[in-house]
């Protein structure tokens, strides 16, 4: 078993690494401050091929195998977890729906926008009644003509509120439960009745606007759905489950970035005429903190590296997004720990990282859900 990262992912890792340490890290304070979405820097990154690394050349994408494009998305949350949803919304969501179940002609047209990052892409799936209950949404659309008139609501939709494409999942037969449901390609600026209701207040994930959305008879034409009707279920679990390894990349960045603060800090402050790290009780912290990135790191490298071979990997992708998420909230919680009162404070990034880390639980797939996901797969084996 080779654990080494190939001369291309080494690349990779180092090239977005210096990117963000240039250009993230000295803007992430101010980020989290405002909320506002950093189109600027998206504006950067979409220059150096990061808002379609996945994807193959002839899209516009960086045509790199997606245990790169994990590497890269871990390094940019090192910078910003807000960031980090932002291109994972945009890509491994969106980009993905459309690389995956999108024809010739919505990959050309609509893809392809994305990797160059001259438009945004958010996935729309979750509404206020249907959460981890996906089949319980209420959004319709109904045949009408040579398309389709859509009704109803999202709610917690990354990169919504600034999306020019979504991937919208709506029940065509509101009968046949999880086979009623078919995706959609919409296009906010064009398509008439589509309203963002509002953003939200959250605690972390700042720069990543999460919108509410409401559809008032918004008519889309038939040629804007993905695959056929009755397939948005299937369609939806699968995207996830690739999404689910770059949400574990997004918790190892931001573990990382605690673990690094921390350590620095450590060594820096000074107690009883001493830096605090010469004591055990902080040594252990910082050895139980690496250890745990590291263990996150190794499920995240193992899930990646199936899909990108084309293999099972399910329950690898839950397993990792499981682990990487509750150590991630765990590092940054010690990392508050060893700052003391000052990481109690927003004069140091340590409370960022565990407002940032926390969310990692809860989206694509929530804790509890991502342990039921393993366990079948484990009584299914
Ligand atoms: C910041 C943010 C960004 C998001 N971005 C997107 C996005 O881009 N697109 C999108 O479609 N959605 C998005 N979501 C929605 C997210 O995926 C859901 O919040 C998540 O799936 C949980 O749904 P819920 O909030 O309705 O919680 P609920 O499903 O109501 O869950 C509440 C609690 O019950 C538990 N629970 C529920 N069902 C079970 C079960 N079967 N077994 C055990 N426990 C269970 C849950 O684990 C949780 O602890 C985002 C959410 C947030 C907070």
């Amino acid at each position: 078993m080779d654990f080494s990262l190939s001369g291309e992912q080494r690349q990779i890792r180092d090239t977005v690494a210096e990117f963000v340490d240039e250009e993230v890290v000295p803007r992430a304070a101010e980020i989290d401050e405002t909320d506002e979405f950093p189109a600027d820097l998206i504006d950067e990154m979409a220059d150096l091929g990061l808002m379609g690394m996945p994807f193959p050349v002839e899209y516009e994408g960086a045509g790199l195998d997606y245990h790169s494009y994990a590497i890269g998305l871990s390094e940019i949350a090192r910078g910003s977890g807000g960031l980090g949803t932002v291109v994972a919304a945009h890509t491994s969501l969106a980009g993905n729906m459309l690389y995956e179940f999108g024809d010739e002609r919505q990959k050309e047209e609509y893809l392809t926008a994305l990797n160059t990052g001259e438009d945004i892409g958010a996935f729309a799936l979750s509404e206020a009644e249907a959460g981890s209950d996906v089949p319980a949404m209420s959004t319709t659309a109904t045949a009408d003509g040579d398309g389709y008139v859509v009704d109803g609501g999202k709610l917690w939709i990354s990169n919504g509120s600034v999306a020019d494409t979504v991937t919208l999942f709506a029940k065509t037969d509101p009968d046949a439960g999880r086979k009623g449901i078919s995706a959609f390609v919409v296009r906010p600026e064009e398509d008439d009745g589509f309203v963002v209701e509002g953003t939200e207040d959250k605690l972390g994930d700042k720069g990543c606007p999460t919108a509410e959305l409401r559809f008032d008879d918004m008519w889309i034409p038939e040629e804007r759905r993905l695959g056929e009707e009755g397939e948005g279920f299937v369609q939806a679990l699968k995207t996830l489950n690739g999404g689910r390894i770059t949400i574990a990349a997004r918790s190892v960045g931001i573990a990382r970035a605690a673990l690094d603060e921390a350590t620095d800090y450590a060594q820096e402050r000074e107690q009883f005429d001493r830096p605090i790290s010469d004591f055990q009780a902080i040594q252990h912290k910082l050895a139980d903190m690496d250890t745990k990135v590291r263990a996150a790191e190794l499920l995240m490298h193992e899930a990646a590296d199936l899909k990108m071979r084309g293999e099972d990997f399910i329950k690898e992708a839950a397993q990792a997004k499981l682990y990487a998420s509750e150590i991630s909230r765990e590092v940054a919680n010690e990392g508050i720990q060893i700052h003391g009162g000052y990481g109690y404070t927003k004069d140091f990034p340590a409370e960022r990282f565990y407002r940032d880390a926390k969310l990692s639980e809860i989206y694509e797939g929530t804790s509890e859900v991502l342990r039921n996901t393993i366990a079948q797969q484990l009584l299914d084996e």
